[in-house]
């Protein structure tokens, strides 16, 4: 049925935007098709084939984990979370799909899913939960968007266009979360410019599912409407550490009221069954006595959001107080500093950073970014060299490296970094100045 949607949207009319985003997708070669939907098994229109959403996660959803401080240092806990995601996966639509599920350590209270599978809740939104049934409702839902294949669903209307097309970052500071500012200046991923933004529908149809989920593993539907009561009221009281959460997968009351009816109708025998909250709290042991550090983070991540940098840097401190080897808590003192031009202080945790976390990429771009503000281009090119070595692709890592070889006079290094990262990108102001540069050193007439 290839190329069957182009006539079919033509006669109900094609945006513009839908119109560039089929050309770009086209001259990259996907192909076009209709699907079977794997729930209704009603057919679908679905420009994205599955191997392309595993391409489009194995691409994207490192970045966002990296972006979310990396997954939590404590096997333990990723386990757990793994294995009551995986009894669930199994018994989904889609079991054959390459499901993970990990907690990284962002302390803002989320959880979301990429379109091959990548399953993470951040430590914040772990603090929130009250037991196994709830973990198993949050991870439900996010498995209910995999296997409706909604983000897919978004990518086929032409909605998550850049992250497809446009390289990472084009996408920097478009969608500014809590630290898309900051993140663009640094030349960083923004929280939220990688996350699909879910419809209304959509999370119906993931709320139905995860419950379904959930109680299908033999939870109480019980710690569905917990999940739910949890995140009404956060709902309710605006925050920089829920905005992502809700401008991803929307709230609303009916959602709730939905839960409880269909808790009470549709899966009544289910309603009084296991909650495990023991299990749950003997897990997460470790995390809840870092709780003290998470939420001076998050105070700290609140006044950053509103240019308050030396009472973030105090709540960060604090946090350091409780917590010494928070990856987050040092990544976030250098970020402080750095946006302060405090760049000799900001290296410094930056490094403290790395020594907390050597694995994870985040603490060497910091580290790179202040030492060519430092003016020490040989240290930072081998700093953004590390970062690629742990997450290769970023575009960003290619124009720095560039801009590295150019403090060192390398002109011929920097011109062919310059073009790779033009290959990706061609907005912006690194774009703007990879192109300038290339014009001043004869390479393009
Ligand atoms: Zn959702």
């Amino acid at each position: 049925m290839a190329f069957n949607y182009l006539r079919h949207t033509k006669k109900d009319g094609l945006t513009r935007r839908e119109f560039m985003w089929l050309s770009s997708m086209a001259a990259a070669g996907y192909v076009f098709g209709c699907a079977t939907d794997p729930v209704t098994g009603k057919k679908q229109l679905m420009l994205v084939s599955e191997d392309t959403e595993i391409q489009i996660d194995k691409q994207y959803s490192p970045v966002q984990i990296s972006t979310d401080f990396g997954e939590v240092q404590d096997s333990r806990l990723n386990r757990y979370v793994s294995e009551v995601g995986n009894k669930m996966a199994q018994k989904s639509h889609r079991p054959h799909m390459p499901y993970t599920f990990r907690v990284v350590n962002a302390t803002y209270v989320n959880a979301y899913a990429f379109p091959g599978g990548t399953i993470a809740a951040t430590r914040g939104i772990m603090l929130s939960l009250e037991n196994e049934a709830e973990l198993a409702a949050l991870l439900g839902h996010e498995l209910g968007h995999v296997n409706a294949r909604h983000s897919a669903e978004q990518m086929s209307k032409g909605q998550l266009t850049q992250a497809v097309v446009g390289g990472i970052s084009a996408l920097a500071g478009t969608q500014s979360a809590v630290l898309g500012d900051l993140a663009g200046q640094l030349g960083q991923v923004s929280a939220g410019a990688l996350l699909a933004k879910y419809s209304r529908d959509n999370e119906r149809e993931a709320d139905a599912l995860g419950m379904q989920y959930m109680v299908g593993a033999g939870y109480g539907s019980e710690g569905f409407i917990g999940l739910m009561e949890m995140l009404n009221s956060m709902s309710k009281h605006k925050s920089t550490t829920v905005d992502l959460l809700f401008a991803t997968h929307p709230m609303s009351q009916e959602r709730y009221d939905t839960a409880v009816q269909t808790a009470n109708t549709k899966y009544k025998s289910a309603l009084k069954g296991p909650l495990n909250r023991e299990r749950y709290m003997d897990h997460t042991a470790g995390l809840r006595a870092q709780k003290g550090a998470i939420q001076e983070i998050q105070n700290g991540e609140k006044q950053m959001a509103q240019s308050k940098f030396d009472a973030a840097g105090d709540h960060f401190r604090k946090a350091l107080k409780m917590a010494p080897n928070d990856y987050v808590a040092l990544c976030m003192m250098s970020i402080s500093n750095l946006v302060q031009k405090n760049y000799a202080v900001g290296r410094q945790y930056a490094e403290m950073a790395q020594q907390a976390y050597p694995e994870e990429a985040q603490a060497y771009h910091l580290s790179g970014f202040s030492k060519i503000q430092l003016k020490d281009f040989e240290g930072a090119y081998e700093e953004f060299s590390s970062y690629e070595l742990r997450l290769p692709g970023n575009p960003n890592t290619i124009f720095f490296r560039g801009y590295c070889q150019e403090g060192m006079d390398n002109t011929k290094q920097a011109a062919s970094e310059y073009r790779r990262y033009l290959q990706i990108v061609q907005e912006g102001k690194y774009a703007q100045h990879a192109y300038r540069r290339l014009v001043d050193w004869g390479y393009i007439k």
